[in-house]
């Protein structure tokens, strides 16, 4: 495939956040993970009618893992496509697609150990569920080495990247080479300063397996990520700064096992405690961190718990 492929990237804004969602043009256009539910409306829809495309002209809407900010407004997509296009997530996060509750079921047995607290809870979960629209049968669920072709020579290849999340893909333009990794690379974390990684060790070989193995020459990802002075870089990146980002992740991630293991390991635990940061009060303050873990997606709780969880060796395959 010698051609070049159109990519509209489109910021679905909420809040003080936002995620990205990539539109990728082809005989059968694509749109590559789909903010939340609002963000449909909002902000896909008139992006693509600047570029003078009309959401019924989508033919598949490709997710790229389960979280509400990618898939929340897959629902509201699929409708504005008359619910012609095809939706696609990966196996192992499928039900996340399928029934909306899963988020909640999900929310309970990782964030909702660390906030206690019942009215953050259900504030929590009332914002999951505003986030998502309703459920969907995807119409294909994919796992590593599996193709997507986009009609013409336009395809992509699925890369399993979990770790982020237990089921995240990227997915890979064939010839080209861009990676459509999304949350599967962290950097040094987005706005709330410390990547999201629920499985630790499956993040590094993900991210080592996208710089040695699948080496795109454009990555394209969920949410601005900052870099190691801490500055917000931009989602798409080319190049050679490519294999910076995919470094820097790698590198956050051995400063992170680095700070748990010596806060975490041995009988000494002079950790306990029921602070704003639960039982990792010191690593917050030798990180330096002093964000609010409280606030969604609890990016904190959940890396500490994956980074403890690898250290106890109760890491799940
Ligand atoms: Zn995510």
């Amino acid at each position: 495939m010698g051609k070049s492929v159109r990519i509209i990237p489109i910021e679905c804004k909420f809040g003080p956040v936002s995620a990205f969602a990539y539109y990728v043009d082809a005989l059968e256009p694509a749109i590559i993970d789909t903010g939340v539910h609002a963000s449909a409306a909002q902000n896909i829809e008139p992006i693509l009618a600047e570029h003078g495309i009309q959401m019924e002209d989508i033919r598949w809407i490709l997710l790229t893992h389960g979280h509400v900010d990618h898939l929340g407004g897959a629902y509201a997509v699929w409708e504005m496509t008359g619910r012609r296009a095809k939706v696609v997530i990966p196996k192992k996060e499928a039900r996340l697609l399928r029934d909306r509750n899963e988020q909640i079921v999900d929310y309970k047995a990782l964030q909702g150990k660390y906030i206690t607290d019942a009215v953050i809870q259900e504030k929590h979960i009332a914002m999951l569920t505003a986030d998502i629209g309703d459920n969907i049968e995807p119409e294909l669920e994919v796992k590593d080495g599996d193709h997507i072709n986009l009609g013409g020579d336009v395809s992509l290849t699925v890369v399993e990247t979990p770790g982020h999340s237990i089921g995240s893909v990227t997915f890979v333009l064939d010839g080209l080479n861009f990676a459509f990794a999304a949350d599967a690379v962290q950097m040094y974390g987005g706005l709330s300063g410390l990547p999201t990684i629920e499985k630790p060790r499956l993040y590094r070989e993900s991210v080592r397996r996208l710089l040695e193995e699948v080496r795109p020459s454009r990555l394209y990802l969920g949410h601005p990520f900052r870099n190691a002075n801490g500055e917000l870089q931009s989602a798409q990146i080319t190049g050679e700064e490519v294999a910076s980002v995919l470094q820097a992740s790698l590198d956050m991630d051995a400063k992170l096992a680095d700070v748990v293991e010596r806060h975490l390991s041995g009988d000494i635990r002079s950790n306990e405690s029921n602070g704003l940061y639960g039982p990792f009060e010191s690593i917050a303050a030798e990180l330096g961190y002093t964000g609010d873990p409280r606030h969604l997606p609890c990016a904190f709780f959940v890396t500490m718990h994956g980074y403890q969880e690898e250290l106890n060796g109760t890491h799940n395959k």
